[in-house]
């Protein structure tokens, strides 16, 4: 790796935590995760292949990109224990949180495009959310793909990413021409229903049971479900969210990580 891409990368991590640290946003957050993804990684084609034959490649985004960066917003926990309060009713706070928290996004894309601009490489991004056919329920570029293909999470039962600093927050990307560090691959896995079947809380948190061990959600009940949501909170923005099933062990970390350190300490061996 040239120390030049090393310190990009560096950059770009600064960046995004600070811009995370000093928002001017009423919703608090945790420490970002950034990492970083190979343009020509195999397995966006495959998403293509398998998924959505109309997902965009990262070359499609920007012709000549060569690294993508990937980056998640954590909530702070009291933005999730607000939306946990009530089994239905969707709080303000988690609505306000998704609101600004896709506005911060779009700030960091743009700083982080400026930032690259002026280091001599071109960069270019989706907007956070605002890309999805309703008629589809799919993006033509999933944040949340870039998120696993760069290592920074694994996907849950209920669809979203587990990261290690949990799923309650937004996920953010944006491809470029610099040749980035890629992060070291990560196939851990993240759901405790996928490691040994032991939680099953977002199926049964789920209002609408949208959610099946079947591995696999029902978008259109999902969609419909948000989108009577925002009608609700249209005073805030734009806000097709619920997240009642982001509400549970893997909130705010990895419960697989948790549970096996859990099972490392000498008490647990004894
Ligand atoms: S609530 Fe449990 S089963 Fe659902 S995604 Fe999180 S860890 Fe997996
Ligand atoms: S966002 Fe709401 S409706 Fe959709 S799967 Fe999660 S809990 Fe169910």
């Amino acid at each position: 790796m040239a120390a030049d891409d090393a310190h990009l990368a560096q950059l770009i991590t600064d960046v995004v935590r600070r811009a995370v640290t000093e928002a001017d946003t009423v919703t608090r957050y945790r420490q970002p995760l950034v990492a970083f993804a190979d343009a020509d990684d195999a397995r966006f084609a495959r998403i293509r292949q398998l998924a959505d034959p109309d997902h965009m490649m990262p070359q499609d985004l920007l012709p000549g990109a060569r690294s993508v960066v990937s980056f998640f917003v954590p909530f702070r926990p009291e933005v999730v224990r607000a939306n946990a309060v009530h089994s239905k009713v969707v709080a303000e706070e988690w609505v306000q949180a998704y609101v600004e928290t896709n506005d911060l996004i779009g700030e960091i894309t743009r700083c982080l495009i400026a930032l690259l601009k002026k280091q001599g490489v071109d960069a270019a991004a989706e907007p956070a959310t605002g890309n999805f056919d309703e008629r589809t329920l799919t993006s033509r570029w999933s944040h949340k793909s870039a998120a696993v293909i760069s290592g920074l999470g694994s996907f849950g039962l209920h669809q979203m990413v587990i990261t290690d600093a949990g799923c309650a927050g937004r996920l953010g990307s944006l491809v470029t021409e610099a040749r980035l560090p890629v992060s070291p691959a990560e196939t851990r896995e993240r759901c405790l229903y996928f490691y040994d079947g032991s939680c099953r809380q977002c199926v049964t948190r789920c209002p609408l049971e949208a959610i099946s061990t079947e591995q696999t959600l029902d978008r259109r009940v999902c969609w419909e479900r948000c989108s009577e949501v925002a009608l609700r909170f249209t005073h805030l923005g734009t806000a097709e969210v619920c997240g009642k099933c982001a509400a549970g062990p893997c909130a705010f970390e990895s419960p697989v990580t948790t549970l096996e350190l859990r099972d490392q300490t000498p008490a647990s061996r004894e």
